[in-house]
């Protein structure tokens, strides 16, 4: 938890970071030291600004050829910008990013969860008193939820917990549909794993922002463009290994060695689990436990382009119901905020890695079975579509981290750690508070840019 003291220390940084238009690049002490950071995406970007405005000398090596890592926005379609990555400000009261977005005038969209239409199986809007049931249920997995964190002495599935006791076995095939409908709306497609993934102690742990969701309309790289500007990046810099020792760190890229006095991790989980990053020396058995304990998840995007738009445009999310549990139950609709008849369809967890070895035809036809079985077959074919496919991403291996059965808070903060002074670590993954948004990425780039200028 971040105490009183720490967080008055972050928001000084923030301060000075959003309110000072300075590039300090100009101003850097040798004395203060030089600072390698791996990665620049929104973690290893803000450790970066804030290090460099202090008077670090900063270095980030990127093994992508872009900036932004897991914020990636793509400009294929004309007029109309879409994120691969992340794409909303959870939450934009008190939230960094609103701040960081205001600051930069940066153009924001508000989406809201209850502006939603939702389906049934039949294709059909559903019905109040299906509403009202539906409501009761998600009700009645909240009570549950409760329960299973108090009351239950150790961890297992969601999955089982909510099984035993919703009573599974006795439950009519209709219920089974809509509880299967809840749990991938609203508990999948946020934490990126299925509930038999998630530990029923820690999947929804940490806090979160009240307000509007806030989609931004020209990319979310609006974010990480600006906190580059002024930064030393070398793109197309894959690091292959770590090495620390009382002179200071070296670090092995494709193209070449940096050394420097720190260096700051921000290599995703994913990308940690496959120890494809040699550390010398190795990293710490609990850190390594913390590696493996946490899960790295899996949430998919496909964008559909129409020739126009078929469904109804005064709803942001659209929710289907469906007898094959966790298969395309949310749609957003980005025909207001993009101003092109877009939606956007998700997948996460099992099925979400599932289709990632379809090709992008099965892909897209299985989609659009799924919206025909709401809208009729007379719905057009899309234009174009754009889909990822971020298990298989080389500099992720998957969307964002879990909490998978037994891992708990401590494997954050432990992966958190510094080493010696000398190896420290950022990016989501190290986040209590906020793990698995952009604001912990960027909250954590604060930390770890405090804790090296306290022991500078
Ligand atoms: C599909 C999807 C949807 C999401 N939706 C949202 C959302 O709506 N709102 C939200 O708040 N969050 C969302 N997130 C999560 C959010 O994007 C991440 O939490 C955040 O961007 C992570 O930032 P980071 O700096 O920790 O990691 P990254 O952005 O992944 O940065 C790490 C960097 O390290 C680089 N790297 C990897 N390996 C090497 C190597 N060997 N050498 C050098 N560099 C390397 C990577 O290329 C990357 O640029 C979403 C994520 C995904 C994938």
């Amino acid at each position: 938890m971040v105490n009183r003291r720490f967080f008055l220390c972050l928001t000084s940084l923030i301060a000075t970071y959003t309110f000072s238009s300075k590039n300090l690049a100009n101003n850097i002490n040798k004395a203060k030291g030089k600072i390698i950071i791996i990665g620049a995406g929104i973690a290893g970007l803000t450790a970066g600004k804030t290090l460099q405005n202090q008077g670090f000398e900063v270095i980030l090596l990127e093994a992508r050829n872009r900036i932004g890592g897991r914020l990636w926005t793509s400009k294929k379609w004309d007029n109309a910008s879409v994120d691969m990555g992340a794409s909303w400000i959870h939450g934009k009261q008190g939230n960094p990013i609103t701040k960081l977005a205001n600051s930069i005038n940066a153009q924001v969209f508000p989406t809201k969860s209850e502006k939603a239409i939702i389906y049934d199986l039949n294709g059909k809007i559903i019905t109040e008193d299906k509403e009202e049931k539906l409501d009761k249920l998600a009700q009645k997995i909240e009570q549950i939820i409760i329960k299973i964190q108090n009351k239950y002495n150790d961890d297992i599935s969601l999955q089982k917990a909510l099984e035993k006791e919703l009573n599974w076995q006795q439950l009519s095939n209709s219920d089974k549909d809509y509880f299967n409908f809840l749990f991938n709306y609203n508990i999948e497609l946020e934490y990126a794993a299925d509930i038999s993934q998630l530990s029923a102690f820690y999947f929804d742990d940490g806090k979160a922002f009240d307000g509007d969701d806030l989609l931004f309309p020209k990319g979310y790289t609006v974010i990480s463009d600006y906190l580059a500007k002024g930064l030393n990046i070398r793109l197309n810099h894959k690091v292959v290994s770590i090495e620390s020792n009382n002179q200071g760190v070296n670090v092995i890229t494709n193209q070449g060695n940096f050394q420097g006095d720190k260096v700051i991790v921000t290599l995703p989980l994913g990308v940690l689990q496959k120890n494809i990053v040699k550390f010398s020396p190795p990293l710490p058995e609990k850190k390594l436990g913390a590696i493996n304990q946490l899960g790295m998840g899996v949430l998919n995007k496909l964008y559909l382009l129409f020739p126009k738009p078929f469904w109804q445009k005064n709803y942001h999310w659209i929710g289907k119901i469906s007898d094959k549990k966790g298969q395309w139950s949310g749609w957003v609709n980005l025909e207001s905020a993009l101003k092109k008849p877009i939606l956007l369809g998700f997948n996460a967890g099992k099925f979400g890695k599932e289709i990632e070895s379809w090709s992008d035809e099965k892909i897209v036809a299985d989609a659009m079975k799924n919206l025909r079985q709401i809208y009729g077959n007379s719905i057009p074919q899309p234009i174009d579509y754009q889909l990822t496919r971020w298990s298989q991403d080389a500099f992720s291996f998957g969307s964002y981290s879990y909490y998978a059965i037994n891992s708990t808070p401590n494997h954050r903060q432990e992966l958190a750690k510094p080493i010696n002074q000398q190896v420290f670590f950022a990016g989501e993954a190290t986040s209590v508070d906020y793990p698995a948004t952009v604001h912990g990425a960027y909250l954590s780039g604060l930390r770890v840019s405090q804790e090296i200028i306290a022991h500078q």
